[in-house]
């Protein structure tokens, strides 16, 4: 290396295109691949501004310590890392407590790895108790407008979905199109609590009562799995007088997703089961630990131990009192923002941040047609940094347009009013000077993916490529 020529910028490595094809034949000094990476990273979205995202994007720095000390830690290794173990069965406790298990010290659950696993998990336990009951045949499940992952679900484990179109203004499944859609296949109800499209909750009394009619009427006893990967960690404490968990007899498993509301890092989620007999016996694989040993139902072998053990750290640090009024902090952040859209005067609230009905979220459309869409709106503010999802309603709504923006711990009243102001002068901006064609779904950018594209109505099996 020539003299002088020791800075990092001169260096062989950042004098040329990154390697991106074939596996590269040379190394490089660490400092030199670092630069690569963290550079090319700045054409990342900011994630706080990303409003798209239901997920954590803040955490405090004791977290980021824990995160960094547990790198090592595989969560799968009960015996050689009991402690993990140990914080993680006291999170399952945890959580089964918040959501009224009857008896939250013997039930099972688990961590995950987000709410998609453990969706599968509860699906595939519905799967195994119906078939104990003497199901033959596909069985199915009933659900409102779902996340991506139960379409998973259904085809990865050959299960029917079937999904409850939205008859005339209605958002949610409701209770009264149960009937019609459920049969002596029917192997679970899903009802979203904290709907991935507009942030609303799901009806879960009315779906147990319309069940528990279904069951005098048909001898059907059909299970509830709940869907709470957003709402799970807000209503206990924000709405603790809605009943939507363990309280309902009918409901037998809950899913959460902890890097969501639950405000772990990214990585962390929870499946939890009412009673220790609802998680059939076949799920459980034991593995050694501490001379016994500990019963495991993961779709992963090897899984970071960081986001389990840092979920714990969030509990005891913040406790009910703690996560009370970080979550009520960030509705009424929620509440600023719905009412500062509700002043430009073009939109319609859909969902306007009232801990009853929803999660920390705001969700609205145009009232009229102002000569823009809102995929133009949602492009304009990408000028400023700020990604907020447009998308269509699903089926049958499908012509409608929404926009969502869902607001998170670390999100304050001063950034809502940034936004605020930034979408005023979008708004005039589109007015002045509008696109020549409005944009359609496709060009305004693709960071919808939280939301499951609308589905073809009625019973789908799987039937989207
Ligand atoms: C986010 C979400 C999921 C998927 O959860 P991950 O933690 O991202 O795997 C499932 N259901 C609903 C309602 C969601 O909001």
């Amino acid at each position: 290396m020539s003299e002088g020529a020791d800075d990092l910028f001169a260096l062989p490595g950042l004098s040329r295109s990154a390697p991106r094809g074939g596996f590269p034949a040379h190394e490089m000094f660490p400092q030199v691949a670092y630069e690569i990476v963290h550079d090319e990273l700045m054409l990342d979205g900011v994630s706080r501004m990303n409003l798209a995202t239901f997920c954590t994007t803040w955490v405090d720095d004791q977290a980021r310590r824990l995160m960094s000390e547990c790198l090592d830690k595989n969560i799968v290794d009960k015996d050689e890392y009991p402690q993990t173990a140990e914080l993680e069965r006291r999170a399952v406790r945890m959580v089964a407590d918040l959501w009224h298990a009857p008896d939250p010290a013997t039930t099972h659950g688990t961590s995950t790895i987000g709410s998609s696993e453990a969706a599968m998990l509860g699906g595939l336990a519905a799967k195994f108790r119906w078939r104990k009951r003497g199901g033959t045949g596909t069985p199915n499940f009933v659900c409102g407008p779902v996340q991506v992952c139960w379409e998973k679900f259904a085809r990865y484990f050959d299960v029917e979905i079937r999904q409850i179109p939205l008859r005339g203004d209605r958002l949610t499944m409701h209770p009264d199109d149960l009937a019609e859609h459920c049969d002596a296949n029917t192997m679970m109800v899903v009802p979203t609590f904290g709907q991935t499209y507009t942030g609303l909750f799901e009806d879960v009394v009315g779906v147990s009562a319309a069940l528990d009619a279904l069951q005098r009427e048909k001898d059907w006893d059909i299970p509830i799995h709940v869907d709470a990967a957003s709402g799970g960690f807000l209503a206990p404490f924000a709405a603790p007088d809605l009943v939507w968990d363990f309280r309902l007899p009918r409901v037998k498993s809950i899913n959460a997703s902890g890097h969501k509301t639950g405000l772990a890092p990214l990585g962390a989620g929870w499946a939890i089961w009412r009673d220790a007999a609802d998680l059939p016996e076949e799920l459980i694989f034991d593995v050694d630990y501490l001379g016994g040993s500990m019963a495991t139902f993961n779709l992963n072998f090897s899984r970071p131990g960081g986001q389990a053990i840092t979920q714990y750290y969030e509990f005891i640090r913040l406790g009910r009192a703690g996560y009370a009024r970080v979550q009520s902090a960030i509705y009424r952040v929620a509440q600023h923002l719905a009412a500062g859209l509700r002043g430009l005067e073009v939109f319609e609230l859909i969902h306007d941040g009232d801990p009853q009905r929803g999660i920390t979220a705001v969700c609205w459309r145009l009232t009229g047609d102002p000569g823009w869409n809102l995929y133009d709106l949602s492009d304009r503010l990408r000028s400023r940094g700020w990604l907020i999802a447009a998308y269509p309603l699903p089926a049958d709504r499908g012509e409608e347009t929404v926009m969502r923006a869902v607001l998170r711990h670390g999100f304050t009243v001063d950034m809502a009013d940034l936004l605020l102001a930034d979408l005023a002068r979008c708004i005039r901006q589109l007015r002045q000077r509008p696109f020549s064609t409005s944009l359609t779904r496709e060009e305004a950018g693709g960071f919808t993916h939280t939301a499951s594209p609308a589905v073809p109505q009625t019973t789908i099996a799987a039937s989207r490529s």
